[in-house]
């Protein structure tokens, strides 16, 4: 007896487990429609969403319209105008035109499709749910064509409950919407988000594509950058090349501002990165990331079509050359306009000092410790005065001070101290410990059992982070109010993020309130931060938080203590007073985690005696 056991499968559940490979999550969908009104030959393309695209995503544009049996036929599967050969498959495939998008939209939300040509009189109205048409008819309606979705997901629950916090789906519908606004400058775009317009994006001209991307930029990311970017431009056959690169001195640490667009869509490619990047060499300090907004135009055969198309990376054929021609041209560029290394590295060097290095040339540290100078004797502070005789005794004092012991760690902890600030006196027994600064970067001090090496940077982050969670835990934050208040203006994207997460900012001590316009007023900063430009400071302690959120998904309060601890901490490069370093070491050793900084690096070594006894051979 045979029975059959195979069937094929309705055409909705074809379609949804297609839509699951398409639309992952709302922003996917943003990006299918958006990149549907600009085929469509759209001047201005509207998104509304509303609850981060979870109760609807909505493309409305100019262009080209559909007659009504396309309007009808688009959302079969493999439905497209844009593939009508095999040889245009080919060039197609790579630009993800696959007639798929529509269909596996209207898999998995409530669609409303209302179109017209500029050559018909009337459009068409269609409604399409769970891929069955509910209805189509004749409809007044303005040139071009509006999509919504509602309810995204609301036939597959699994999704739907997969789906992560509005905060965080509404900034990956932002980067599909900035990502889409950057390839077209010579397109008009507007958001509007739960009935806010939160950007309204005038089209530039054809004529002066570079000068419509340079004012697109400057919507996007803020005017500064107008005099922040360097043009590039190449045309070495295999590809074009045009676009910008930001200025080496505004390398960011952290990643965001790096945009390829191949044939107008925008991808990433790490090994072009790298291209970018390498030609950035001794420009920008190291652990910074090259910005740029790269335009590359090839000839869709030489790029691999084996590469899933609703991804963005994508492989070229002749990727060697293309890495030469792509860093010879960004060089090519920071040379013309005269861009010499002007940086300060020991400033900007921050969390990537490699540990443990091999390479870091261990200098015999410099001596400039007066075993007999109180560093907590705020009334008799160390000034050059005392210096000469200190140095000059220190030498004297060399084997002594090796060869005692001293007590490493304070009794007592100040919780509000702050590197800088005086500690109160009567400390002063308990918390003495004999501190070497190397290289302004590691305090060396000595335990009876050995030496520890501690990073001052980390140690410091420990320090603030673990009192900031307990401040906040407590209610116990201070801010310290300012004479004058500043007024900082963030970018919109960035602003969305300050302003979702108000409540964290204002907890750890941020007197901060919103002034319209993506523009805060800050009339207090946390106690201890008063010596930060307070604008610099927002500005890095909000990039920190913005990529821990998206890369760690911490939650708002803990990100925010670990951001600022790393902001607001001492950088290597200062040098430390005898009683600041003292001061730090006591702290850190008061913390609970003492041994790590809040991202899991290690705070200090330790180099126990009997390793040092076994390198003497003793
Ligand atoms: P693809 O974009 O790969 O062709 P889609 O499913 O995204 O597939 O769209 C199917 C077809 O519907 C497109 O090829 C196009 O002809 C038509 N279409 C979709 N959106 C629009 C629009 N906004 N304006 C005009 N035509 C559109
Ligand atoms: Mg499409």
């Amino acid at each position: 007896m045979s029975k059959d056991i195979i069937s094929v499968l309705p055409d909705a559940v074809a379609n949804q487990i297609a839509a699951g490979e398409v639309i992952q999550r709302p922003a996917s969908a943003v990006k299918e429609l958006m990149e549907n009104a600009v085929d469509a030959g759209a001047t201005f393309i509207r998104l509304i969403v509303k609850d981060a695209g979870r109760t609807l995503i909505q493309v409305i544009d100019d262009g080209k319209g559909m007659s009504p049996s396309d309007a009808r036929l688009c959302f079969e599967r493999h439905a497209t105008s844009k593939i009508r050969s095999a040889d245009d498959l080919w060039n197609l495939h790579t630009m993800g035109f696959r007639g798929e998008a529509l269909a596996s939209i209207a898999a998995v939300a409530q669609v409303e499709l209302k179109t017209r040509r500029e050559e018909d009189t009337m459009g068409t109205l269609i409604t399409i749910e769970n891929s069955s048409v509910n209805s189509q008819e004749p409809c007044a309606a303005p040139k071009g064509t509006s999509i919504s979705m509602k309810n995204l997901f609301y036939n597959v629950p699994a999704r739907r409950n997969f789906l992560k916090s509005d905060a965080v789906e509404f900034r990956h519908i932002l980067e599909e919407f900035e990502r889409i606004a950057f390839a077209n400058p010579t397109v008009g775009f507007a958001l509007h988000h739960n009935g806010n317009e939160m950007y309204r994006l005038e089209a530039g001209t054809d004529s002066e594509w570079r000068a419509s991307l340079r004012q697109r930029i400057m919507a996007l990311y803020g005017s500064p950058y107008n005099q922040r970017l360097v043009p590039v431009e190449e045309d070495a056959g295999i590809v074009k090349i045009s676009g910008f690169v930001i200025k080496p001195e505004f390398a960011k640490k952290t990643r965001g501002e790096q945009f390829f667009f191949l044939n107008k869509r925008f991808i990433k490619n790490s090994y072009l990165h790298h291209a970018v990047q390498s030609a950035f060499e001794q420009l920008i300090a190291p652990g910074n990331h090259a910005g740029y907004f790269i335009f590359l135009d090839t000839d869709p055969k030489t790029i691999d079509v084996n590469i899933h198309p609703t991804k963005t990376e994508v492989k070229f054929e002749d990727e060697r050359a293309i890495y030469a021609v792509l860093r010879s041209t960004v060089k090519k560029s920071l040379g013309q306009y005269n861009i010499a290394p002007t940086l300060d590295f020991e400033q900007e060097m921050s969390m990537e000092i490699p540990y443990n290095s091999g390479n870091i040339e261990v200098k015999m540290p410099e001596i400039k410790v007066d075993p007999t100078y109180n560093p907590f004797n705020t009334t008799s502070p160390a000034k050059s005065s005392n210096n000469e005789y200190r140095e000059q005794k220190n030498l004297d004092n060399w084997e002594v001070l090796y060869n005692k012991h001293i007590t490493p760690v304070a009794e007592q902890l100040h919780t509000g101290h702050q590197i800088g600030t005086p500690v109160h006196e009567t400390q002063a027994e308990t918390s003495v410990s004999v501190c070497i600064q190397m290289d302004n970067r590691y305090i060396i001090t000595t335990r009876s059992a050995g030496v520890l090496v501690i990073d001052q940077q980390r140690a410091h982050e420990r320090v603030l982070y673990e009192n900031y969670i307990t401040g906040i835990a407590r209610h116990q934050v201070q801010t310290q109010q300012k004479l004058f208040p500043d007024t900082i203006a963030f970018s919109p994207a960035l602003a969305h993020v300050v302003e979702a997460n108000l409540g964290a900012f204002q907890s750890i001590g941020f007197d901060i309130h919103p002034f319209g316009n993506n523009t805060f007023v800050i009339h207090g900063v946390p106690a201890g931060t008063e010596e930060h430009d307070t604008t610099i400071l927002l500005e890095q302690v909000l990039q920190t938080f913005n990529e821990n959120e998206q890369e760690l998904h911490l939650k708002p309060l803990e990100n925010m203590a670990r951001s600022l601890a790393k902001r607001a901490a001492v950088k290597p490069g200062k040098a430390l007073s005898n009683q600041e370093m003292s001061a730090l070491v006591t702290q850190l050793f008061h913390c609970e985690q003492p041994a790590f900084s809040a991202d899991g690096k290690p705070v200090f070594v330790n180099i126990a005696a009997d390793e040092i006894d076994k390198r003497m051979k003793r």
